[in-house]
């Protein structure tokens, strides 16, 4: 609630009460997929509960290496998997890639989809010619302010904290309740950092809990710290192979703040985050900046923080992007532009990235793509069906019109003498 009342109390900004709402703008709860205390994914929530259909087969520890293409179509994979396992996976219908942002660009390239002169370059054979594969890769910039106080109301542990952490601790494990069951960011902000600004363009997600500084994985002392985040940032940075082998790891260059218009909205959010820490809500704290630090006042000397302190929120996206122009790597039912039976179906697609956390809106286009794979299914089987009619119909006429012919005119009226020939004459049968 600190940051709840510190945003009123600087005013111009509204509560949000739903994040997943029709209109997600302002401070409020946030909204987190966390089921029986614990984080719950795509995997856990869709993809166990389906384990034993018969339809279903789930290779682990198994990597693909490559994607099969022969005269234009993707036909399967291939894997390696641990000793005895498949070389590779035929497909029926088609290809599915969703290995992510940076792994559905690099299994492409690998199996001759990308800019030509790149693959030439290492040797790999060109399927199809397509530069936008592996460009377009951007990512949310943020950057962190950190606050360290003596009171112990925030997250953490320290000797005067042991009882309630031991408390917590049983809380946990006992009813999977308590702080061990949050992911500690739990409340949050998405404003206009400017009057000028269409829509929110910033995010600032609150940590009541102290930065940890060092790599220690033990959340040591209290305090809490804020993340500013650029939700449109314009630099674009890309994924390249490092080599034909597919155990390299691919070469990515996210070029975060290449543009110069991607530093402002995270200097004006740093210097809200200030005017809010300096509201009576956290007065009672009396917690220090450590990062950046007061020290750092001017423009200046923010900006040298942000070359220095910037990372991302993890939110890679765009490598693969959709489009129905000339550097399009997939069309708008995800189909790889030049190979027929091959769709990406993951973050990769995105043409810009998302104002707000990307996990569900990439569930999104795996429910369309489902759909749209579903849609052609039934599309085929109506044809098929719609043939199959056509055909029994068509039988049925031959049939029925056989039967309903008129009777062939009597060869005995016809015969002009007896013991002329009585054989059917085949012009009567036209
Ligand atoms: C630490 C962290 C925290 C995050 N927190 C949030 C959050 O709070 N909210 C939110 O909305 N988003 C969050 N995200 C982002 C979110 O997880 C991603 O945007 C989302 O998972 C991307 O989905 P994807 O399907 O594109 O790729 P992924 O989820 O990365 O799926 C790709 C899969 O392909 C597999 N793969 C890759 N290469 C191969 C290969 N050669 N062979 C076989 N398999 C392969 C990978 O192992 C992986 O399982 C977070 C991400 C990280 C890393």
């Amino acid at each position: 609630m600190w940051l709840w009342d510190a945003f009123a109390a600087v005013g111009g900004f509204r509560h949000c009460e739903d994040f997943t709402g029709p209109d997600p703008e302002g401070y409020g709860l946030r909204q987190g997929t966390i089921h029986r205390g614990r984080r719950d994914s795509s995997a856990s929530a869709m993809l166990m509960p389906a384990l034993a259909r018969p339809n279903l087969t789930v290779l682990s520890r198994t990597a693909v290496t490559g994607i099969r293409i022969e005269g234009g179509r993707a036909t399967g994979v291939d894997v390696a998997a641990a000793a005895g396992g498949p070389r590779q996976v035929r497909a029926l219908r088609e290809v599915l890639l969703c290995a992510g942002a940076v792994h559905s660009p690099q299994l492409l390239m690998l199996s001759g989809v990308g800019p030509a002169q790149h693959l030439e370059s290492l040797g790999i054979a060109v399927k199809a010619n397509l530069a936008g594969v592996g460009a377009n890769y951007h990512d949310h910039p943020a950057v962190p302010i950190a606050l360290e106080m003596r009171d112990t109301t925030s997250y953490g542990l320290s000797w005067r904290t042991l009882p309630r952490a031991l408390w917590n601790l049983a809380e946990y494990v006992l009813a999977r309740r308590g702080p061990l069951a949050s992911n500690v960011f739990e409340s949050t902000a998405f404003i206009r950092s400017h009057a000028g600004a269409v829509r929110p363009d910033i995010q600032v997600a609150f940590q009541p809990a102290r930065r940890n500084l060092n790599s220690s994985p033990l959340p040591m002392g209290h305090g809490f710290a804020f993340s500013v985040v650029n939700l449109y940032p314009r630099s674009r940075g890309e994924v390249r192979l490092a080599s034909s082998d597919p155990r390299a790891a691919p070469r990515v260059n996210p070029n975060i703040l290449l543009d110069p218009a991607d530093w402002e909205p995270l200097l004006r959010g740093l210097h809200l985050v200030r005017e809010l820490c300096d509201m009576p809500a956290f007065a009672p704290y009396r917690a220090t900046e450590v990062r950046p630090g007061r020290r750092l006042g001017s423009d200046a000397e923010l900006r040298a923080y942000l070359r220095e302190a910037t990372a991302t929120v993890h939110h890679p996206v765009g490598s693969c992007r959709m489009g129905i122009d000339a550097t399009a790597v997939v069309d708008p039912t995800l189909r790889v532009c030049g190979i027929d039976a091959l769709r990406v179906v993951d973050a990769a697609i995105f043409p810009g990235i998302v104002g707000g956390n990307t996990n569900a809106p990439i569930v999104m286009v795996a429910e369309k793509a489902a759909a749209l794979i579903a849609e052609a299914i039934t599309m085929l089987a109506a044809a098929i069906h719609l043939l199959l009619v056509a055909v029994l119909g068509l039988v049925a006429a031959v049939v029925i019109g056989g039967r309903a012919r008129p009777p062939l005119p009597s060869r005995q009226h016809a015969r002009p003498s007896p013991g002329a020939d009585d054989r059917p004459d085949p012009a009567d049968w036209s």
